[in-house]
């Protein structure tokens, strides 16, 4: 019998048996060992996908989907929220933690989701299933509460799944924030010159490729191939080092061919912290001036920092250069070599799911990607998803 979030229920999750609660621990037990087999000690969040019963063939489908993901990360949130600085700290395996800026974050991504959770249930009418009953419907942290699946449901398996998994991703979160803003990071933005999502709508996802070109022949022109075949628009965020490198091997006539009809911006002149490097401006407006020489059609006046690392100070050096700050609000993990291309795919649907828009980060320069998103655009190619064209996405400020 499927789980629904009925009033049937809807009942606090320590209200489900005895029995059930040690299976659910036991299977956690056991996924919790199996992952730090697979993904090693960083604890990369992974999640499988196939223990979700069902297609994501449908925009309602889609939405269910998104409605189970939406529910079992806001229970891990809310049940975040109990432990004490001290203890939060000790989880992360930080010394301490910025209390405010977890504060604040917690509280925008409690107002996402409960966005996320209203354009999830726009058919709960048709589709009850994960659907929060109507005293809850207006109060998406007292729907994640009580959430919890019958041990019997045909998403059982999922359910525990999905609860590790959450645990994992909300840590990675928690932990950026608990930095922010003494090591800069993408979980948050300084100024209007930054966006993490692009200023996409409900749907959209714009897929950013950082960190190219490898020389000729290499996985950027591999990538690339496969991007043309799906007709895939991303924003690339190059390096000027090996950019400039690849030009002079070849020309700057093989580098606009090379990269025609996709979207270019900075990702500095090499792959160091722009947050303590002193030529940081240099780096950004050097890199900027060779794409748009060398490759004018592809130009965009973005720019991204490596490992999200920029001066919380910035603000006004991008607006004076009319250049934006995109970040990412999904992170596919891509560039860890604890996961590989089939855990990276799984992990991005969870987390398209629960974000439901954004700007997905890979990297052109390993080969991941090139599987995994042939792999993405089907699983989600009749879910009403829409991998938005890079032409098509504004430039920050977004207002
Ligand atoms: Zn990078």
């Amino acid at each position: 019998m499927p789980v629904s979030f009925q009033p049937a229920s809807f009942r606090p999750a320590w209200f489900a048996p005895a029995w059930f609660r040690r299976l659910l621990c036991g299977l956690c037990a056991c996924l919790l060992a199996g992952k730090a087999f697979a993904a090693g000690p960083s604890e990369v969040a992974i999640s499988d996908r196939s223990l979700w019963p069902d297609r994501l063939d449908t925009p309602a489908a889609f939405d269910r989907a998104s409605r189970a993901e939406l529910l079992s990360f806001g229970h891990a949130l809310l049940d975040s929220e109990h432990l004490d600085d001290a203890t939060l700290a000790a989880r992360l395996h930080l010394k301490q933690v910025d209390h405010a800026a977890v504060e604040r974050l917690r509280e925008r991504w409690w107002q996402q989701l409960a966005r996320n959770y209203a354009l999830a249930s726009r058919d709960c009418a048709a589709d009850p299933l994960f659907c929060a009953p109507p005293e809850a419907a207006a109060d998406f942290r007292r729907a994640a509460q009580f959430f919890t699946a019958a041990p019997t449901s045909v998403y059982a398996a999922w359910f525990a799944d999905a609860a590790h998994f959450d645990r994992v991703y909300l840590d990675e979160l928690l932990r950026l924030a608990a930095l922010f803003p003494r090591t800069s990071s993408e979980v948050d933005v300084y100024s209007a010159q930054e966006s993490q999502d692009g200023g996409l709508a409900d749907r959209q996802f714009l897929l950013s490729l950082d960190d190219g070109p490898t020389p000729a022949g290499g996985d950027t022109d591999r990538l690339l191939a496969v991007l043309r075949q799906q007709h895939l628009h991303p924003q690339y965020f190059v390096l000027g080092e090996p950019l400039q490198a690849r030009a002079r091997a070849g020309s700057a006539t093989a580098l606009a061919t090379l990269y025609a009809d996709m979207c270019v911006g900075a990702h500095g002149w090499t792959h160091t912290s722009h947050s303590r490097r002193p030529d940081w401006q240099d780096s950004v407006t050097n890199t900027l001036s060779l794409i748009r020489h060398d490759m004018p059609d592809s130009y965009v006046a973005l720019f991204r920092p490596p490992y999200g690392q920029r001066r919380a100070d910035s603000g006004s050096f991008f607006a004076g250069q009319r250049v934006g700050v995109l970040l990412w609000n999904i992170d596919s993990q891509d560039w860890n070599g604890k996961t590989s291309a089939e855990q990276v795919r799984q992990r991005v649907l969870s987390l398209m799911l629960l974000w439901r828009h954004g700007v997905i980060l890979f990297h052109d320069i390993h080969a991941k990607a090139q599987t995994a998103l042939p792999w993405l655009l089907a699983q989600t190619a009749s879910s009403g998803v829409v991998w938005q064209d890079c032409h098509a996405v504004p430039a920050p400020p977004h207002g």
